[in-house]
């Protein structure tokens, strides 16, 4: 059993995929949660739903690329609930798809801006809100483009790699203070962001993970609440792997 009650959690990204999974799970467990998202409507959709279903939700508006727009997202927890105690940086993009030769700066600068320097200037107001509400977990969504490479996305793998570097970092500086931090890594997950794909680029991909299938966001969000929970209390800078096997070879 575990005790998530009255609790608070910042989720960014949480308008879509795996982020509204990751939202919609911690509010069914008690938690109270700020739905955060680069779109409006998404984040006010989602936030809807969990109220609906009797759990405790604020919509707020934040790109994650803008470092103002991430400081107000952490005061909306903490104006709306009094505390903070968990965040999961998951807001992410893809784009830049072509190889590093070819890859155009701007799209570069994208991707790094919302997968890296989101994580970044989340990291950066989160801190100190947790240790101010007495401690916490944070967790980072990566990819297993975080652990290995892909010769068709240098941008995003490149950020991803980064955000386990970032995480381990922020891990040892905090762990002493009460934050355990730490990421994950999903393999291929059928949300909006695979759209890119058509069908048969996608069951080619299926294929590559062992489990012989795309992975869901309930399995993601089920891995970022053991990683919030109490009982990952001895849990810090690791890597959680979310991906049928994929990288076990
Ligand atoms: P998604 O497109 O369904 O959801 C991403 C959400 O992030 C959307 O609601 C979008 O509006 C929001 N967002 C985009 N840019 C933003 C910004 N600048 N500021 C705030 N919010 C922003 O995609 P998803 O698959 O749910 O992705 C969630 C995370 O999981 C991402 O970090 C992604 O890189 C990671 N991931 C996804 C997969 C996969 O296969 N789906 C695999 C590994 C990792």
């Amino acid at each position: 059993q575990y005790s998530f009650s009255g609790r608070v959690a910042l989720v960014t990204g949480a308008g879509s995929g795996i982020g509204e999974a990751i939202a919609r799970l911690l509010a069914s467990n008690g938690l109270n949660v700020v739905v955060s998202d680069v779109s409006a409507d998404n984040a006010q959709r989602v936030t809807s739903l969990i109220n609906a279903e009797g759990g405790h939700a604020v919509a707020n508006v934040a790109n994650v690329a803008r470092i103002d727009d991430v400081e107000a997202a952490v005061a909306c927890a903490v104006d709306t609930f009094g505390v903070l105690h968990f965040a999961v940086n998951n807001a992410g993009i893809g784009g830049g798809q072509s190889p590093v030769g070819e890859l155009d700066p701007a799209a570069w600068s994208r991707v790094i801006d919302v997968n890296l320097n989101g994580v970044f200037y989340g990291l950066r107001h989160q801190i100190p809100a947790i240790l101010r509400s007495g401690g916490g977990a944070i967790v980072n969504i990566s990819s297993i483009l975080g652990v290995v490479g892909d010769a068709a996305s240098p941008a995003y793998v490149a950020a991803k790699h980064a955000v386990t570097g970032l995480t381990r970092s922020a891990a040892l500086a905090y762990a002493p203070k009460g934050i355990r931090i730490n990421s994950i890594h999903p393999g291929y997950v059928l949300t909006p962001i695979l759209d890119f794909l058509d069908q048969s680029a996608l069951q080619e991909i299926a294929g590559l993970h062992p489990i012989g299938r795309l992975g869901t966001s309930d399995e993601i969000a089920h891995a970022v609440a053991f990683l919030l929970s109490e009982g990952s209390s001895f849990v810090a800078g690791v890597q959680l792997i979310a991906d049928g096997g994929y990288t076990a070879r």
